[in-house]
């Protein structure tokens, strides 16, 4: 048994990446407004620094959301850890603006979320991960007013922190084709740059990417140009990628406001918006990305090249090693023979599955309700509908696309969902607590 703390936090939050962020910067934002009243925050993240999806951070890859819709503007456009901040204290204002681009390359935004996470180091617990979440007392009559964390430090101590709110943003989850397995020769889009390190390119002579979304579309560009000699196979289960919608009218699904519309709307309604807007989000494409890889495919047949090969209305089925060999069972869906493609690695950009807490909340998720689906019941706050004994908020910021619509998951919306979080939990303080 781990050792336990004697401070009692208002809240806790589990994970930091840009959701969690976004929170610990609007809590220290109401600090600032409320004359130093300071509400007892800590994060807690695995991971022995910051790092937003650093696997993925691919040369010339750019934001798919605008650079105003940071950790804060769309709360408080005169933040000081706004991204034009951040460009202001790095010297680049001026050069960003005469850039004329609303998207910066994620190797930017990867800096300005470190820089805003350094701003806020002082409530952040690195190389510290949450296993699991209890009531306290267990052995309680009456309501539950606190919540024990089990966290285990990078040397694998495990303590307890007691709070009266937490916060879940552990991210979304890798998926992998079924029947696939990762492996060192297999993996998963979300490992990609740290396994394709330590890979010696001039031994590769055939890769092989499957998936239709924009990872998938990154990763097989990414090869094709470093890998002058070796066939890049691009295995999709379309006829070819299809295009993300981001134009003016369908970006409104996300605003703050279409939270509310999605919210309070009927089962009906918030089917047909997923219906007809999952193309801004989901297995979609970045126009000059698809562009730029036909581009390459093209002046690959030019040349006789032939080195980009499209594989398309396939299946992944399977996955054999043999030795250093991979080999992939293909399914086309016209019909034809099973076929093998043999690879030195396979690239499963096959997405995530949504933010799934459930592990985590053990015990305690007997209090949290569930729609007829078995989803959590949610409130518009973004607390996880409980049974009235528990007092304390269990918040999601994430996996909450069947409440709060589409972006859930994105970047879109934290800086407003946050501060909402944040307001929720500073009306929920017993007056006098410390
Ligand atoms: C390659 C890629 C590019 C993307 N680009 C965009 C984009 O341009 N625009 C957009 O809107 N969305 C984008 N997304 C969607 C993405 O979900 C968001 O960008 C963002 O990561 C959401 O932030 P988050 O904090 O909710 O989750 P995450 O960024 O996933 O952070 C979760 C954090 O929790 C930590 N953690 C997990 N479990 C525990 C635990 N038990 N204890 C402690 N810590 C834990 C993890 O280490 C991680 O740091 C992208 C996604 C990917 C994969």
């Amino acid at each position: 048994m781990g050792n336990r703390g004697d401070e009692t936090y208002d809240v806790v939050g589990v994970g930091f990446g840009p959701s969690n962020l976004s929170l610990a910067i609007a809590l220290r934002e109401h600090r600032s407004r409320a004359n130093g009243e300071e509400l007892k925050a800590v994060f807690h993240e695995r991971q022995p620094s910051f790092g937003w999806h650093r696997n993925m951070l691919l040369p010339s890859t750019t934001m798919q959301v605008s650079f105003l819709k940071d950790l804060a503007t769309f709360r408080n456009p005169t933040s000081v850890f706004s991204f034009v901040s951040f460009l202001h204290a790095s010297g680049r204002l001026a050069q960003f603006v005469n850039n004329q681009d609303f998207f910066p390359s994620r190797e930017e935004f990867h800096q300005y979320l470190e820089w805003a996470a350094a701003g806020v180091g002082d409530v952040v617990r690195y190389g510290s991960e949450v296993v699991s979440l209890r009531e306290e007392p267990e052995d309680r009559t009456g309501p539950v007013e606190h919540l024990l964390l089990d966290v285990r430090d990078a040397l694998g101590q495990v303590r307890q922190v007691r709070t009266r709110n937490v916060v879940i943003s552990t991210g979304l989850v890798p998926h992998m084709p079924s029947g696939v397995e990762p492996d060192e020769r297999v993996w998963h889009s979300s490992e990609f740059l740290a396994r394709y390190r330590r890979m010696d390119p001039a031994r590769l002579r055939s890769v092989a990417v499957v998936g239709a979304g924009q990872s998938a579309a990154e990763i097989t560009r990414f090869l094709h140009d470093e890998l002058p000699h070796a066939k890049v196979y691009a295995i999709i289960p379309s006829y070819g990628y299809s295009i993300a919608d981001d134009t003016p009218f369908a970006n409104q699904v996300f605003d703050p406001a279409a939270v509310d519309d999605y919210y309070f709307s009927t089962d009906q309604a918030r089917d047909s918006f997923w219906r007809y807007h999952q193309n801004t989000n989901y297995s979609v494409v970045d126009d000059d990305v698809i562009r730029g890889l036909y581009r390459r495919f093209y002046d690959d047949r030019l040349r006789a090249a032939d080195r980009l090969s499209f594989v398309n209305l396939t299946r992944v089925s399977g996955v054999k090693r043999e030795g250093n060999e991979t080999r992939v069972a293909l399914h086309s869906q016209l019909g034809s023979h099973p076929s093998e493609l043999a690879v030195d690695f396979l690239v499963c950009a096959t997405g995530y599955d949504g933010m799934e807490p459930t592990g985590l909340l053990g015990e305690l998720d007997r209090h949290c309700l569930r729609d007829d689906f078995g989803r959590y019941r949610m409130e518009r706050d973004y607390r996880i509908t409980t049974t009235p004994e528990v007092r304390c908020g269990i918040y999601l910021q994430g996996g909450t696309e069947h409440t709060h619509g589409l972006t859930s998951s994105l970047l879109s919306n934290i800086a407003v969902r946050s501060g909402e979080i944040a307001e929720s939990i500073l009306l929920g303080r017993p007056v006098g607590a410390s």
